[in-house]
């Protein structure tokens, strides 16, 4: 299932999506704790009697923990957990812009789950809001991640 899929589903409509909302309709519980193995930033684990958990840090910025969930989402959703991989623990470099392969498909799907494609058409071509910084705020991400969620959508920035 890919973000659109996801949010046609589960999103309650509600600007910033509510990434832990959608997880538990999803069946996914999710916990913040105070740390992780390995100074993770987040994982998700499938137990042994096939539930799944997303853990996240609570001490990290908001915007931070928001993508984390998007991300683990992203791998439950997109079928990265089968067969023997019951797990994935992310770091720093695992939501970084240099990560590859299926790290890398879970940022993608974080980005397009916390920053709706329509939405951020919508918002720009309406011009309701002035300012980059303001538009993160409205979807409440990093401005990183909006930078290059409008380079991805071929959009300039405000
Ligand atoms: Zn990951």
């Amino acid at each position: 299932m890919n973000a659109s899929e996801v949010l046609d589903r589960y999103w309650d409509g509600c600007l910033p999506v509510d990434v832990v909302g959608i997880a538990q309709r999803m069946g996914l519980a999710v916990e913040s704790v105070d740390v992780l193995d390995n100074g993770a930033s987040g994982e998700i684990e499938q137990a042994a009697d096939g539930s799944f958990v997303i853990r996240f840090v609570r001490a990290e910025p908001e915007v931070r923990q928001r993508f984390t969930v998007a991300h683990e989402i992203g791998h439950f959703a997109l079928g990265h957990l089968r067969g023997s991989q019951r797990m994935f623990r992310d770091s720093v470099a695992d939501f970084s812009t240099g990560a590859r392969g299926l790290e890398r498909q879970a940022n993608a799907f974080a980005a397009a789950l916390l920053m709706p494609a329509r939405i951020v058409e919508y918002v720009l071509a309406h011009k309701d809001i002035a300012s980059d910084a303001a538009l993160a705020r409205h979807f409440a991400v990093s401005g990183v991640a909006l930078k290059y969620r409008l380079r991805d959508l071929g959009l300039t920035s405000i």
